[in-house]
């Protein structure tokens, strides 16, 4: 068995050849799709695509529907392949349906994080770690020195400052975000930490409507209704965006990404450091947690974080730098 560096994301390739893809497009047998974020679509071309009923349901919602699909909910398990191979699904904490998947084959059990976020959120549990896997295949968005977050609390407790001043202020404060995840997690923040309405644009919408079946307190009007016409009106509410665009209402824009921690956004009134990854300092704890007898990096930082690790003594390869690795 073999694993390689696949379009998109890694494959497991079996002794006759067969594939089974994580978050790869390739053509496989099975396919595990961590998760509904578009540079992780993949198990179209595959004989099934197995995924949480979210994560389908928030593909669906953003045009992209799966005619191969198998659900696997999160703390499942389900036998393959005549029984030879199980998959099993856990939380991965990076946004709602997010998954990391085990797969036991010959003995051996490997673990493959999709994205993740090691820390609790106004929405999420943090990743859970699988105990018992012997490969470890770990996402490294953050995986160099240079990314420690600060705690989530005080990331919040900054967003929150600023909607309160730049309301004062007699302006709207606008966010532009990822359509599905950061969104639906600034709306959340909202919800819990003030009151006042929050008007979302249509593809937030969409993906927020799903989150609602899990959380069903979210409470947002989406942008053209007649609900969100009579919140304008009004004033004093939160825009929540995929986009920036022109608006009618005078706005603050912000952003909330990872990367405000070491880039900068001109045009922007405030960039908020707040990431659905974990950093390095949560990516070294997982790893330490899981204690597997092998660390295979995957995307962002992969070179650096191997690098590292092998250097305080866990055997670790950047599949980025290494794109075949023989597993038994
Ligand atoms: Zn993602």
């Amino acid at each position: 068995m073999e694993l390689r560096r696949g379009t998109r994301g890694p494959v497991l390739v079996l002794d006759d050849g067969r594939q089974l893809t994580l978050d790869s497009d390739e053509e496989s047998i099975v396919a595990c799709v961590s998760h509904a974020h578009m540079d992780h679509l993949s198990g179209m071309s595959s004989g099934v695509a197995l995924m949480t009923e979210e994560t389908r349901l928030i593909f669906s919602a953003r045009g992209a529907r799966y005619r191969n699909h198998m659900p696997l909910q999160l703390g499942g398990s389900v036998r393959l392949l005549g029984g030879d191979v199980t998959f099993s699904a856990r939380s991965s904490g990076h946004m709602l349906g997010s998954a990391v998947f085990s797969v036991d084959l010959d003995g051996l059990r490997l673990t493959y994080t999709g994205d993740m976020n090691t820390y609790p959120s106004v929405l999420h549990d943090p990743a859970e770690v699988v105990s018992g896997t012997d490969v470890l295949v770990i996402e490294s968005t953050y995986g160099s020195p240079v990314y420690r977050f600060a705690e989530r609390e005080q990331v919040y407790a900054s967003i929150v400052g600023w909607i309160r001043r730049v309301l004062e202020e007699g302006k709207v404060p606008a966010f532009e975000v990822y359509a599905a995840g950061k969104a639906q997690e600034v709306i959340a923040l909202v919800n819990t930490s003030l009151e006042v309405p929050v008007v979302v644009s249509r593809a937030v919408g969409r993906v927020a409507e799903v989150y609602r079946r899990t959380y069903p307190w979210l409470d947002f009007v989406v942008e053209g209704t007649r609900e969100a016409g009579e919140v304008v009106r009004g004033g004093g509410f939160v825009y929540v965006s995929n986009r920036r665009a022109p608006t009618a209402w005078r706005s603050e824009w912000a952003v909330a990404t990872g990367w405000a921690l070491t880039r900068t956004f001109p045009g922007y009134d405030a960039a908020f450091p707040l990431s659905s990854h974990a950093d390095f300092h949560g990516l070294l704890e997982y790893v330490r947690s899981t204690e597997p007898k092998l660390v295979v990096t995957v995307y962002g930082h992969s070179a650096t974080f191997a690098r590292f690790l092998n250097r305080t003594g866990v055997k670790a390869i950047s599949l980025d730098e290494k794109p075949l690795i023989r597993m038994i």
